[in-house]
């Protein structure tokens, strides 16, 4: 509303202005020739009848009083010692007159013009001059124009009335249209509200401006993704539920079947309690799963950066997990490495690695082997670790990173597994920057392939 006040005003303002000045300078200047015209011929009517050896002359003082008269002036003659010889008002007949504009006129024999603003009224002088165009005398002749200022003032106060009205329409008009021209913006506020107290569950629509369309377009894609990872995670929640509770099941189970039946064999419940015991160990590798993964989806900034050998990473790993790869009659292969050392955090790293390494040896055939491999550029270092196991099926390939997945049923339940480990592996590599990528045929074997890159970029 004050934009569209101003923008109605100031022209308006700034329009008077230079109507009235405008005017004002072409009358002045209008007046000024005119001015000129009359006392150029009187001036010449002076020279050819000598006034200023006959200053008392009647016909050129009736001359003079009338065009002082006419113009509401004032006319001066002035002779060679600067003595006013003639004045129209009486006033200083006799009195010497030294100002600067008669002091010029004498000295370079030219006219003089000037127009007192402060004072309004213009001033000219013109010379007397003799037949060898020496100046013997100055006519100095000053004219009022205050008819010319008070008609611009009267100019003015007319403008300032339109001012005012034009004020007023546009208070009423901008009043007006200013509440028209936002109401859009109050529907989307308003749409927004409803989302936020929950009466509106649909996608906003307020179609009215490209930048209502833009917004409302804007907010329902973050909306979507609100819900996107509100859905996620109440499937989240309820995935970790129904995980944590299968083990409890199967331990109240194994418990209510021997507390059923009295005096049963000391092996039987020796065999119901080893069970019993795997259970547990199966609910405490969910939960210490679950809590990698937590600190995983921790951002960045948590990671613990340091400077550290791969090859030596890698070769700990290995050294770790070969007696579990020896009892499922698996090789675990160490290809040579060069040496390479990386900004990264090495905790979390060697868990994604871990898991990846595991994984070969779970997913595998009895004879197999896992190989680990290692090289590296100046930007990355790439690590590969392949099997010759069961392999991933193709339609479920896009389904492993995903948290608690775990693929074929047939060998899900007989292999051990949480379905985290490549989600926690994956979340690693990731916040290091890198890349993982799978290439798997059934039945014949699986490769991980990571890229990291060498400096830790933040
Ligand atoms: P988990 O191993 O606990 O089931 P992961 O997240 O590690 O969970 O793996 C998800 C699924 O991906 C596994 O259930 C398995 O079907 C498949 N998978 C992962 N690694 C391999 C592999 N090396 N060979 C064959 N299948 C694999």
């Amino acid at each position: 509303m004050v934009i569209l006040i101003l923008i109605g005003i100031i022209p308006c303002l700034v329009g008077t202005g230079m109507v009235v000045r405008g005017y004002r300078n072409r009358a002045v200047s209008l007046r000024e020739i005119s001015v000129k015209n009359q006392c150029e011929i009187l001036r010449d009517f002076l020279t050819t009848e000598a006034y200023l050896d006959n200053p008392d002359s009647d016909i050129i003082n009736n001359e003079l009083s009338m065009l002082s008269n006419i113009y509401n002036g004032r006319i001066l003659i002035v002779d060679s010692d600067f003595r006013v010889v003639k004045d129209t008002y009486d006033i200083d007949t006799g009195k010497t007159s030294v100002t600067k504009e008669v002091v010029s006129t004498f000295t370079s024999g030219k006219g003089t013009s000037s127009y007192d603003d402060r004072n309004s009224y213009i001033l000219m002088t013109f010379p007397l001059s003799d037949a060898s165009g020496v100046a013997e005398g100055v006519m100095l002749v000053s004219v009022s124009t205050n008819e010319i200022v008070q008609n611009a003032r009267v100019l003015e106060n007319m403008g300032l009335v339109i001012v005012v009205l034009v004020m007023l329409a546009v208070l009423f008009i901008g009043y007006f249209l200013s509440g028209w021209l936002v109401k859009p913006f109050v529907r989307v506020t308003h749409a927004i509200e409803d989302v936020t107290d929950g009466y509106e569950d649909e996608a906003i629509s307020v179609p009215d401006y490209t930048e209502t369309v833009a917004m409302t377009t804007a907010f329902n894609q973050m909306l979507s993704r609100v819900r996107q990872m509100d859905n996620s995670r109440q499937e989240f929640v309820s995935n970790v539920s129904h995980e944590l509770k299968t083990p409890l099941t199967s331990m109240k189970v194994l418990a209510d079947s021997l507390n059923g039946q009295e005096g049963l064999p000391i092996e039987i419940y020796q065999e119901f309690m080893q069970d019993i015991t795997q259970e547990i160990d199966r609910e405490n590798k969910i939960i210490s799963d679950l809590l990698s993964m937590v600190r995983m989806d921790k951002k960045a900034a948590s990671l613990n950066i340091e400077e550290c050998a791969i090859q030596d990473l890698l070769n700990g790993i290995v050294k770790r997990l070969r007696p579990i790869a020896e009892n499922n009659k698996i090789t675990l292969i160490m290809e040579p490495m060069p040496e390479v050392y990386a900004e990264v955090d090495e905790s979390k790293l060697s868990l994604a690695f871990s898991n990846l390494i595991e994984n070969g040896i779970k997913y595998n055939v009895e004879g197999g082997w896992v190989r680990v491999s290692m090289t590296s550029d100046r930007k990355y270092f790439y690590v590969t670790v392949a099997d010759c196991g069961v392999g991933i099926p193709a339609d479920q390939q896009e389904h492993i990173y995903e948290r608690f997945y775990r693929g074929d049923k047939s060998h899900s339940t007989t292999i051990e597994g949480t379905g985290l480990g490549l989600a926690i592996a994956r979340s690693a590599i990731v916040l290091h920057r890198g890349v993982i990528k799978v290439n798997s045929k059934e039945g014949e074997g699986t490769t991980f392939q990571v890229r990291i890159p060498l400096k830790h970029q933040r």
